[in-house]
């Protein structure tokens, strides 16, 4: 029997290349929790995904209600889950004004962070029941939550500040995890640097007494995804050379995914608590290394209040 593993936003990237990888092991079935069914089973087929290796699930991470429902659904197909990719995102840089998930947050923090927070843990009571003996979750991290890398140095910052923004309910005129002025490419990395605090959060509370490995990782610099769609169509053009010949950071859609089906499946990676890297500047056969997370990522307090706030925003408090 396969195991099976959960990729959420797998109908395009590195979702979907990572899909690709694990199907293509034989070893695993790959449920795709994606927003728009068409377009995934397209997109499997695309890549040449082989029927019986797939199934296309309907969720759309923004909505609460969404991911509750997913997790009904899931469960009433009878498989064991045996892990669950948190990879889906969007990056906004262009927004003036701040879009609204349908409970009202802020779109970007309420996909990015909120909704995987809120599957994370429903999901565990799924992945404490798995048909292998040491599930995983993983959550895909990226350089820029994190100021004393390079490609985290540009700014704006991430800061989450006091967290005062949760504390005030995330809605309408709130936009922003301190409650400052709304910064849409600050947004985007703030939700990162709360997807690193849920994952070490996760280990620390959940590891030891579950036996899950909790991780995460930065892929590499994926210049081609659609991640960059809401761009100036320019920088869409520039952003994967300048990757390419200057920062050396460029990484395929394909490499990307494979590292992310490494994380899920292979025993190099079962270690908890651990964020893993590629580097910065990709070098032919270049190796994985733990590396360090942020300051503010690394720091526990805030994983507290972090995860004490979400859990009131997603209604699990
Ligand atoms: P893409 O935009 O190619 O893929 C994002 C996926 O998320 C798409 O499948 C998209 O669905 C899906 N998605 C977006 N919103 C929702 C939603 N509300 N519900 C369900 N699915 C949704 O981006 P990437 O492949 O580049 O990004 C994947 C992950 O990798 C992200 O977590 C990103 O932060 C991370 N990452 C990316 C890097 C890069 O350089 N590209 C670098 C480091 C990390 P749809 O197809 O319907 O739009």
């Amino acid at each position: 029997q396969k195991s099976t593993v959960v990729i959420t936003g797998a109908s395009s990237g590195v979702g979907l290349q990572a899909a690709r990888a694990l199907a293509q092991t034989e070893q695993w079935h790959v449920v795709m929790a994606c927003r728009d069914l068409a377009k995934a089973e397209k997109a499997a087929q695309s890549v040449g995904m082989s029927k019986d290796s797939y199934t296309v699930m309907l969720l759309d991470v923004a909505s609460l209600e969404s991911v509750r429902q997913f997790v009904k659904n899931f469960r009433e197909i009878g498989r064991p889950l045996d892990a669950l990719v948190c990879n889906a995102a969007i990056y906004m840089p262009l927004l003036k004004e701040p879009l609204r998930s349908p409970e009202g947050f802020e779109l970007s923090v309420a996909t990015n962070h909120l909704g995987h927070f809120l599957l994370c843990n429903l999901m565990l009571e799924d992945l404490k029941k798995a048909s292998v003996s040491k599930p995983r979750l993983v959550i895909l991290g990226t350089v820029t939550h994190n100021p004393k890398e390079l490609g985290g140095k540009i700014p704006p910052r991430p800061d989450l500040g006091d967290l005062k923004g949760f504390e005030a309910g995330f809605k309408q005129p709130i936009s922003m995890i301190d409650g400052k002025k709304f910064e849409p490419v600050k947004a985007y990395k703030d939700s990162k640097v709360c997807n690193v605090l849920t994952m070490r959060e996760l280990h620390r509370r959940y590891h030891e007494s579950t036996g899950i490995t909790f991780s995460s990782l930065y892929p590499g610099c994926v210049a081609t995804t659609a991640l960059f769609r809401n761009h100036y169509p320019l920088f869409q053009k520039i952003f994967p050379v300048f990757q390419k010949y200057i920062t050396g950071g460029f990484v395929s859609e394909e490499l990307a995914g494979e590292r992310v089906a490494a994380v899920v499946a292979d025993s190099e990676y079962s270690q908890s608590g651990t964020y893993w890297s590629w580097g910065n500047r990709q070098k032919k056969n270049g190796k994985s290394f733990v590396q360090d997370v942020s300051k503010e990522a690394s720091d526990d307090d805030k994983a507290k209040r972090m995860w004490d706030l979400s859990e009131k925003l997603v209604g699990l408090a």
